[in-house]
Parts: structure tokens; sequence; C-alpha cells
């Protein structure tokens, strides 16, 4: 069988989890990537593990719209009748899919965090109602539109130098719309693709400055990202791209490190995909200790910097 991956980027800046979704595509058997507008990817695709990789290099593919790059994608799977497209989850896939699936009267999957193979179809496995039911859903027609949940696929080693051949296509469709700009928002931060996370709440507030330049300095010295419970948020102590819960990001890191943070759902939510997590709270009833694997009942503004001297201990640096 032959599955087609869609590689996502932004300018060149590649979504990680393109290639956990190349990885499932190679325990189906053929996978082919699919690269628009930059061809350096289309090398790094085959690294890792594309059998093959389309490419379409067009002026039309510069900029990110969704109208040009939905209609390349139908119309060369118009051509290619792949059985099986995978995408990462990101804003821009939803719309691509959502919009080529409708050209080619197909359905999307979305957000899905396994699929097993059931002869030609494909039962996705999706959280629903926040996590709190786990929907099986088969797409009745083809090709299937799954879109894939950040580390929820294992991703494949990189063999540097491995080749394959990479084919040229057209772009297709007109846009409608122009980019005339762009401008980068104050705070990028990538918490789905973060193996750990160390997130701050409502107990860094009467000093959230020094708080956060702990839970920075741990995050750094761990090689993550900060992350932050809507309290936080709307008190103004951190930007809204750190927001985990409901009505923020939803993650899986490796490590997750919850620092003053009480374990409200809306927040339970983002971050209980996490493998380990560690709370740390002055309170010993709170309702993260309910979900944490590792507890510190203690002050946040001491714990954080001991946890960091001993990391910093450990890991020599
Ligand atoms: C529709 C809706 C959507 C929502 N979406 C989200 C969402 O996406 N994300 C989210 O996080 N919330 C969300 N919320 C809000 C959520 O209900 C909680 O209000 C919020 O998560 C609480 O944040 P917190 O844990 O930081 O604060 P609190 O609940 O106030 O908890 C602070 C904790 O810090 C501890 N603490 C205090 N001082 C210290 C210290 N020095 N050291 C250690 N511990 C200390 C306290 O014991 C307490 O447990 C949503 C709510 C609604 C209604």
């Amino acid at each position: 069988m032959n599955t087609w991956v869609y590689i996502d980027h932004f300018g060149g800046e590649i979504v990680p989890a393109s290639w956990e979704a190349l990885g499932l595509a190679k325990t189906y058997g053929k996978a082919t990537a699919l690269v628009f507008g930059n061809a350096s990817l289309a090398q790094t695709a085959l690294e890792y593990g594309a059998d093959e990789v389309i490419l379409v290099e067009d002026p039309a593919l510069a900029d990110y719209r969704a109208e040009t790059f939905a209609s390349t994608l139908s119309a060369l799977a118009k051509d290619g009748t792949p059985a099986l497209i995978l995408l990462p989850s990101t804003t821009r896939t939803r719309e691509i899919a959502a919009m080529s699936a409708i050209d080619l009267n197909s359905g999307v999957l979305t957000d899905v965090t396994n699929l097993e193979q059931n002869g030609e179809t494909f039962v996705a496995t999706r959280p629903i109602y926040e996590g709190k039911l786990m929907e099986k859903t088969v797409c009745a027609a083809t090709p299937q539109f799954v879109t894939l949940r950040a580390r929820a696929f294992p991703k494949p080693a990189r063999e540097a130098g491995r080749s394959g051949e990479v084919k040229k296509a057209p772009a297709s469709g007109s846009a409608l719309t122009e980019v005339v700009g762009f401008t980068p928002a104050e705070t990028n931060v990538n918490l789905a693709d973060a193996g750990v996370v160390v997130a701050g709440g409502r107990g860094v507030s009467n000093n959230p400055a020094e708080g956060f330049r702990l839970i920075g300095e741990l995050a750094s010295l761990l090689g993550g990202a900060v992350g932050a419970s809507r309290a936080v948020v709307d008190e103004g102590h951190i930007p809204y791209a750190h927001q985990v819960g409901q009505t923020g990001k939803v993650i899986a890191p490796d490590l997750y490190i919850a620092a003053g943070v009480s374990g409200a759902i809306q927040h339970v939510v983002g971050m209980r995909n996490a493998k380990v997590v560690v709370a740390i709270n002055k309170d010993a009833e709170a309702p993260i200790f309910g979900v944490s694997r590792y507890g510190v009942v203690g002050d946040l503004f001491s714990i954080l910097p001991a946890l960091s001297a001993a990391f910093r201990k450990r890991l020599g640096k």
C-alpha cells in the first residue's frame, strides 16, 4: 500500500510531527512524502525514511495560502490515488486536509492518536470531549485524510545520505489571496513538540517575574519549554502562547513539571497525556497530585532552585 505524507513546514521550518507521520506510513508499506515549496526538505524526507518524494516547487507556493496548497494536493491525489494521506495536526494542515477532502469527496479524521489498519480501511482513535472519551472512527471514502497529534507516534531515526526518487510536480489552482507581509508573534513557543515542559500556575503570583525566571531556568536546563495555567495568562504574567489546557494547548511531553498549579480539570485535559508528571504545590490536597507520578509538597520558590541545582550537578552543566 502507498501512503502519502504531507510534510508541513513554514518557510522551511519543519513541523517535526511530519517525520512521525512518515514513520507511521512506513509501517503500512510504501511512503511517499509530499514537499511543497522547499526543495531542501525533499532530501531530509528521504533521510527520515520516505521511499519517494513528490516535490512541488512553484512561486505560487512560496507563501502559505490554503487555497493553492489544497488545490495542489487535490490535483496530485486525483492522479496518484493514494488510499491514505497522513498530515501532522497543525492549523495549516487542518485547512488543507478539509479543503482537499471536499475536492475529493472524502472525509478527514483529525487529531488522531492511534491508527489501526484493517484491510483497506484504517480505524482511527481520537480523544473527544476534552479527552474524556476515546472515539474510534473510520472514513468510508478514499483517500482517507488523517491528521496526527504531535508526539503520539514515534519519530523514525534519520539516516544521513539516504537516497530515493524525487518527482517534480506542478502547483494547481489560483490564489484568491495575496500575502503582503508577516509580523512574527512576540513569543514563538512550540509546546506541542517539546519533550519537557515546566509549567507555572497562580502559585507564582506573589512574585511572577521571579517564579517564571526559576521555571525558565529549569526548563532550559532540561532542554524544554515553559508552560502556564490560564490563571497566570489571564493575570498577564505570561503570553497566551504558553497556556496549557482546554482553551490552550493539548500536549503530551515525556516530562511535565507543574509548579503552583492546582490541577483544575480544564488544565489537566491539556497535560494528562504526559508520560511523567511531577507536581510542586504547597497544598498536599491539591488535585494536581491525583494526576502526578511524583509530588513535592512545598514552596515552589525553594523547590525549583533546589531541583535546578540537582539537575545542573547531575547533567554536569
Ligand atoms: C471554559 C474554561 C476554560 C478554561 N481553560 C483553561 C485552560 O486552558 N488552562 C488552564 O490552566 N485553566 C483553564 N481554565 C481555568 C481553570 O478552571 C482554573 O481556574 C485554572 O487552571 C487555575 O489555575 P492555577 O492552577 O494556576 O491557579 P489556582 O487554582 O489558583 O491554583 C494555584 C495553586 O498554587 C498553589 N500554590 C500557591 N502558592 C504556592 C507556592 N508558593 N508554591 C507552591 N504552590 C503554591 C496553591 O496551593 C494552588 O494549588 C478554564 C476555565 C474555564 C471555565
